[in-house]
């Protein structure tokens, strides 16, 4: 059974249906990622997944149906997303933006957030060096990088991840491809959507690939990575 399985999920926009029906599969600690082009319909399926928007469907995360549970309470379950465009708060602190994830832990885990809080500075030493810098004054991947440990202040198992590389710098991208990694080492499923599609291969064990709303390829990230289709179409080669 999947730590989170999703069925037929579907959402639309008025007339205009983004996502037409996906399934989806998630094991406990697995690295898997959603690649796909400008407007397939990535950021509406995680959307979706967290609560943000209403989709049909059936999603089900730990053994249970969420139906219409409302994003705070799937994130208190530790279904906790990063939303593209990042959501950090401007005129906090990096030390304070990073205690509004405790706030979503609910009752998962009393404590320790000091010891979360190294983790994440540990995980990213450069916010050490901000910790009472406002957020909004920090770099894009700076802002990245408080998003991603403002999301593990929350203890998450399933780690949504929209776009963590999009407008960074090469090196920057590495950074945050390395720390996904090593969250996933110590256990924490991740879905991560990407447009940067070899990178997103590179790191993860399994792969989809959405096109109009589909879920047109799937399999191993490693096969993907070779698979003449998505060369052509995802990887820029011939
Ligand atoms: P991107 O990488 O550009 O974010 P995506 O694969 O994440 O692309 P979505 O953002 O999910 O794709 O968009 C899928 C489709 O739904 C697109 O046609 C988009 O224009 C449309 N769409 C997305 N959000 C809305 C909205 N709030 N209202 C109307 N249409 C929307």
């Amino acid at each position: 059974m999947s730590l989170l399985q999703v069925r037929g999920l579907q959402v639309a926009y008025g007339g205009i249906r983004a996502v037409k029906g996906i399934d989806l599969d998630i094991a406990e600690g697995e690295l898997v990622t959603l690649i796909g082009a400008n407007g397939a319909g990535k950021s509406s399926t995680l959307r979706a997944l967290s609560g943000l928007i209403k989709a049909q469907g059936r999603i089900n995360y730990q053994g249970h149906e969420l139906g219409e549970q409302p994003a705070f309470e799937r994130a208190r379950a530790g279904l906790v997303m990063v939303p593209e465009g990042r959501g950090v708060f401007a005129q906090l602190s990096v030390d304070d933006n990073l205690s509004m994830g405790t706030y979503a832990r609910g009752g998962r885990g009393e404590g320790g957030e000091q010891a979360d809080r190294e983790r994440v500075f540990q995980l990213f030493p450069r916010l050490a060096e901000r910790r009472r810098q406002a957020g909004g004054t920090l770099s894009g991947g700076e802002q990245q990088m408080l998003a991603i440990g403002r999301a593990l202040m929350s203890r998450p198992r399933v780690l949504l991840l929209d776009e963590p590389s999009m407008g960074l710098a090469p090196l920057v991208v590495q950074t945050i491809f390395s720390v996904i990694r090593a969250i996933n080492a110590e256990g924490v499923a991740v879905l991560l959507v990407e447009q940067n599609a070899r990178a997103a291969l590179e790191i993860a064990a399994r792969a989809y690939v959405m096109d109009s709303g589909t879920i047109t390829l799937s399999g191993e990230a490693r096969e993907l990575l070779h698979d003449p289709k998505v060369k052509a179409a995802y990887l820029g080669e011939a």
